[in-house]
């Protein structure tokens, strides 16, 4: 896989407000807020997207969720939250580098844009 902005982000080669760090992953603020909270959640290992994860990457993928329960919480995200994958050109992946989305403190609608 090809660096991403993100691999840099990892290697702490560009700033970002990082909020959460542990071995397998790294949650930081998204710098375009679409939500008063809005924080990437990444594996370190690069993983292009939920589309090319495998059977191998189960652990991490469930990694990825306890994180973002964990930020989620550090956070106050105590009325709900929301939490996106985007994936492929369709579903408006922009970094091929896999990322949660952890949306909070607004109403969410549905269905999604
Ligand atoms: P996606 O469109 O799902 O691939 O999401 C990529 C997200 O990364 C977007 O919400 C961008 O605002 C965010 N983003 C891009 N570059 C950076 C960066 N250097 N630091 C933090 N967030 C970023």
């Amino acid at each position: 896989m090809s660096d991403t902005i993100f691999s840099k982000i990892i290697r702490k080669e560009i700033p970002a407000d990082i909020v959460y760090e542990d071995d397998l992953t790294l949650a930081f603020r998204d710098v375009n807020p679409q939500a008063p909270v809005h924080i990437l959640i990444i594996p370190k290992q690069p993983i292009v997207s939920i589309a090319t994860a495998t059977d191998a990457d189960a652990n991490l993928l469930g990694e990825l969720l306890l994180t973002a329960k964990r930020v989620a919480t550090q956070q106050g995200l105590d009325e709900g939250y929301r939490i996106v994958i985007n994936t492929g050109e369709h579903g408006g992946q922009t970094v091929f580098h896999l990322h949660l989305h952890l949306l909070g403190k607004r109403m969410m609608t549905w269905p999604p844009g």
